[in-house]
C-alpha cells in the first residue's frame, strides 16, 4: 500500500484516529494514537517522535538504566516511522486504523535494539545467502471471565479440546476471532478449544519475511482487545493455571530460494525428503537451542511449561512427525516442507523469537553443522542422554550471552540491552517470597 492508498482509505472508511504501533523489548505493544488529519499531514510523511527512555522499561515499567542510553545521555527522542504495507482499518474499534512502525534515531539510523529491527537484520542475513523465509506462529492462549475482579474463571470448563459442544459455549468468541482477523488480513486456518479450561488454539496462514512476525504481533493485540471489549481477559502468559496445560507458540517455518522460489528444505532424492540445507538448519537450532530459549521463552513463567509429557518439549531433540521433540518435521513434503519448532511459549515476542530461530538455523547452514539422526517412533521425553532445555530464564540468558554466533547475528547491542532488562525482571522475581513458600513452610518450621 502506498501513501496515496492510505489517504484514500482514511477518507473512504471515515477514519478519525490512526494508531502507530510497535512491540518493545518488554513485549508490550506500544501505540501513539494520532488524529487522522495530523496523521495524513505530518506522521505519514515524517513519522512521530517516541521517547527513547521507553525502550529501557521492563515488564513492570521500571526504568532499567543498563538497558538504554542511561540518564546521563538525557534520553532524547527517537522517531517512529510507519511501514505503509501494514496499514489496516481496525474492524473492532470505531473509525480507527492501525499501522506498524520502525524505530529510528533522529539522524535516520535504525535503532538496533528495537525488536522489528533485530528481525529485519536477521532477514537481511538470510537474503544475503539467497533465502526468503515463510512462517507462522501457532498461538495458544486462555480466555477468562471476571476481568478485573478478584479471581478469574475460565470461559469454558473441562479439558475437551475440539469438542463441538464446548466450542458451542464460546462460539461467539471463536466467530469474532475468525472474522475480525480475516478483516485485518490474517486468515485463520483453524480455531478451537485446547487442553485446558478456557484455553484456545488458533492457527493462521503463514507470511513472508517481516509479515510473519507482524501477524503474530497483531494477532495477540487483536485478541486481547476484542476480549477486553467483552469484559473478558485473554492472556498469552505461558502458564496461567497451576497444574494445567501451558500455552505454546509452535513456530512453523521454511526457507525458499529467493530467485527460483523453490523450497530449499525439500530434496526428493533423500529417503526422508529432507535436503542437506534443512539438516544443517536443524543442527543450528539444536546447537543454539539453550541460547535461543532466552528469546523463545522470555519470562520466569515460560520455564514452567517445558516439562515432559505435556506436548511441550523438555530436551533438545528433533524428530519426524514427533510431538515429543523440540523440532517436529510435519509430514508435508515438496513446496510445503517445513519445520515446527515447539520451543516457544505464547509469551514470546514474535520479532525476537523468529529472529533467533532463523539466526540459529542460518548459522547451522553457514557452518555446515552435522545433524544427528532424527527421532522416529520413540518417546523423546524418555531419552535420558538428550541435552535438557534450560530450567530457568537465568540459565537461558547465560547461554545466550555465551553464544557468540547468535549474539553476532542478533546484534551485540541488542543482546546487551535485552539481557539487562530481563535480568532486572529476574532479580525482582528472585527477591520475591512466593505464596507457595509461605504455604509450604510458615507453619511447618
Ligand atoms: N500446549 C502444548 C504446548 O505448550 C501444545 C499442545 C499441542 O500439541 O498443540 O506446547
Ligand atoms: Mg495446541
Amino acid at each position: 500500500m502506498d501513501p496515496q492508498d492510505i489517504i484514500r482509505l482514511i477518507d473512504e472508511r471515515h477514519i478519525e484516529v490512526v494508531r502507530v504501533v510497535f512491540n518493545d523489548n518488554a513485549n508490550v505493544a506500544r501505540s501513539r494514537n494520532i488524529p487522522a488529519k495530523y496523521f495524513r499531514d505530518v506522521v505519514l510523511p515524517n513519522g512521530v517522535q517516541y521517547p527513547s527512555a521507553m525502550l529501557s522499561v521492563d515488564t513492570a515499567a521500571n526504568f532499567v538504566v543498563a538497558a538504554g542510553a542511561g540518564f546521563q545521555g538525557g534520553y532524547g527522542s527517537w522517531l517512529l516511522k510507519i511501514d505503509p504495507e501494514t496499514f489496516t482499518v481496525i474492524p473492532w474499534a470505531k473509525n480507527s486504523a492501525r499501522v506498524l512502525a520502525d524505530l529510528y534515531t533522529l539522524d535516520g539510523e535504525p535503532v538496533s535494539i528495537a525488536p522489528r529491527t533485530v528481525f529485519r537484520r536477521v532477514l537481511g542475513e538470510l537474503e544475503r545467502d539467497g533465502y526468503q523465509a515463510l512462517g507462522a506462529a501457532e498461538l495458544e492462549f486462555y480466555i477468562f471471565k471476571q476481568y478485573d475482579t478478584a479471581g478469574y474463571e475460565p470461559t469454558w470448563t473441562g479439558l475437551q479440546c475440539y469438542s463441538e459442544v464446548k466450542q458451542g459455549e464460546v462460539d461467539e468468541l471463536l466467530y469474532a476471532i475468525v472474522t475480525n482477523l480475516r478483516d485485518v488480513g490474517i486468515d485463520v486456518e483453524a480455531a478451537n478449544t485446547e487442553y485446558g479450561p478456557g484455553q484456545f488454539e488458533v492457527s493462521i496462514n503463514p507470511g513472508w519475511g517481516i509479515s510473519q512476525a507482524d501477524r503474530a504481533f497483531t494477532f495477540k493485540a487483536a485478541i486481547k482487545e476484542m476480549m477486553q471489549q467483552r469484559g473478558l481477559l485473554a492472556t498469552f502468559m505461558t502458564k496461567p493455571l497451576n497444574g494445567r496445560s501451558g500455552s505454546g507458540s509452535h513456530f512453523h517455518h521454511s526457507l525458499y530460494d529467493k530467485v527460483t522460489g523453490r523450497n530449499v528444505f525439500y530434496d526428493a532424492s533423500d529417503p526422508d525428503g529432507l535436503s542437506q540445507t534443512v539438516k544443517h538448519f536443524i543442527a543450528g537450532q539444536l546447537a543454539h537451542a539453550r541460547a535461543l530459549s532466552a528469546l523463545a521463552n522470555p519470562t520466569v513463567n515460560s520455564y514452567r511449561r517445558l516439562r515432559p509429557y505435556t506436548f511441550a518439549p523438555s530436551n533438545v531433540t528433533w524428530g519426524l512427525e514427533n510431538r515429543m521433540c523440540m523440532i517436529r518435521v510435519p509430514g508435508a513434503r515438496g513446496q510445503g516442507t517445513h519445520l515446527e519448532n515447539r520451543l516457544p511459549g505464547a509469551d514470546m515476542n514474535p520479532y525476537l523469537m523468529m529472529a533467533a530461530m532463523y539466526a540459529a538455523g542460518l548459522d547451522g547452514i553457514r557452518r555446515e553443522l552435522p545433524c544427528p539422526p532424527p527421532i522416529v517412533d520413540q518417546d523423546a521425553y524418555a531419552l535420558v542422554d538428550a541435552e535438557p532445555l534450560p530450567r530457568s530464564l537465568g540459565e537461558a540468558l547465560d547461554a545466550l550471552n555465551q553464544d557468540e554466533p547468535l549474539v553476532d547475528l542478533l546484534g551485540p547491542e541488542f543482546v546487551k540491552s535485552y539481557t539487562a532488562l530481563k535480568r532486572h525482571e529476574l532479580q525482582r522475581f528472585e527477591d520475591h517470597v512466593t505464596d507457595w513458600e509461605i504455604d509450604e513452610y510458615r507453619e511447618l518450621f
